[in-house]
């Protein structure tokens, strides 16, 4: 056993193609916000989200900060947004001056709740932000229903769902705007980055002043803004990867129906009809494991069988110290469930048959074990 290999919880795949590009925007002078962020934004538009506006920014928490922003979203409004997630979502609204009103979540795919999101619908509520966990959408016709009843806007947190679909319409073109992150371990990368697809030209161009200071005209500030640009070099990679994307997603799918049918004694992630999962994750629960008994699994699994595993996420935003002030009244029942018992197992692209095959081993030996 000590000769195994550690199998990573994930594996950036960084090729020649990707070396050549960022050479080239070296070897041509001009590295900083350009002609290939232009180009990588058009490709994603028309690639990803039917054509909808895209805006490149430097990371995909900059995506949500300046799409709340550009939506008008600030001190006084308050944001429904799920507690099981990274802390980002819930930070975004923060920093906006706004409230995060966190809600709880669905048991089969980790999303928001719609009940649960309807419940906490109040006077000030500006916008649901609902997050595509681990790849899977989140139930839109339920959010969207609430939203226009409510008279509030959606913005969709795509960060882990880059090609997800939903009812035939792919994820990022329900909001207001959606934010996709390209930071290296999601399903595509540009090394850092964000892309933000817009529903209309107004938030864009409101996206794209924030990003750059205020201005369209140098040195004719409009507003006050950040710099949160791209580079060439970053998009440079990014346009490499949106070409691999599409067969890599294909692939981590592979891997997880391989993994549906041959783990046992855990509870395999479902995929809601008319959806489809891209797998950013592949998340198992232990039904009814505390957390230590969770971490218990979890260090067999790394330390005796060498199967690099995450888990997303241990601690909910609202038991964070940085988030504790924005903290219900109420439990979180589902929240609280899912933290003590979920575990991701490695289904990225670069996986071997003999990795499943030893991942699939691990989990049922350890699990099987009563470990
Ligand atoms: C990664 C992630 C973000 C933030 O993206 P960065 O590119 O790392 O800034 C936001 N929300 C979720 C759900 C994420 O997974």
């Amino acid at each position: 056993m000590s000769e195994l290999a550690m199998i990573p919880a994930a594996k950036p795949i960084i090729g020649d193609e990707e070396r050549e590009a960022v050479d080239r925007v070296m070897r041509s002078g001009m590295v900083a916000q350009g002609p290939e962020v232009a180009a990588f934004e058009q490709e994603f538009a028309d690639q990803m989200v039917g054509g909808r506006t895209c805006v490149a920014v430097n990371s995909g928490t900059s995506g949500l900060h300046l799409g709340l922003l550009a939506a008008g979203v600030g001190p006084g409004d308050e944001v429904i947004v799920p507690s099981f997630t990274f802390a980002a979502t819930a930070n975004s609204v923060a920093l906006t001056g706004a409230t995060p009103v966190f809600a709880d979540i669905e048991p089969d795919t980790f999303n928001l709740d719609p009940e649960s999101v309807r419940a906490a619908i109040t006077d000030n509520t500006a916008a649901i932000m609902p997050v595509h966990l681990y790849g899977h959408p989140a139930d839109m016709t339920a959010l969207q229903e609430i939203a226009d009843d409510a008279g509030v806007q959606i913005f969709e947190d795509a960060a882990q769902a880059h090609g997800a679909q939903y009812a035939g319409a792919p994820v990022g073109s329900f909001g207001t705007f959606a934010m996709f992150s390209l930071y290296p371990t999601k399903n595509m990368t540009s090394g850092e980055g964000g892309m933000v697809a817009c529903e209309d030209e107004d938030i864009a161009r409101g996206i794209r002043l924030l990003r750059n200071q205020g201005m369209e005209q140098q040195y004719a500030n409009e507003i006050v803004g950040l710099n949160n640009r791209m580079t060439d070099i970053h998009a440079a990679i990014g346009r490499v990867q949106l070409t691999k994307v599409g067969a890599w997603t294909a692939q981590r799918q592979e891997n997880a129906a391989w993994l549906d049918a041959n783990l046992a004694g855990v509870v395999v992630p479902p995929v809601r009809e008319g959806c489809t999962h891209v797998y950013h994750q592949y998340t198992i629960r232990l039904a009814g494991a505390s957390g230590a008994e969770r971490d218990t699994v979890v260090t067999a699994l790394r330390e005796e069988h060498k199967v690099g595993c995450g888990v997303y996420y241990p601690i909910p935003n609202h038991e964070l110290v940085s988030l504790h002030r924005f903290a219900p009244a109420h439990e979180l029942p589902e929240t609280a469930r899912a933290a003590a018992e979920v575990i991701s197992l490695p289904v990225h692209p670069s996986l071997s048959q003999e990795d499943l095959e030893r991942i699939a081993t691990a989990v049922n030996t350890v699990v099987g074990a009563g470990a």
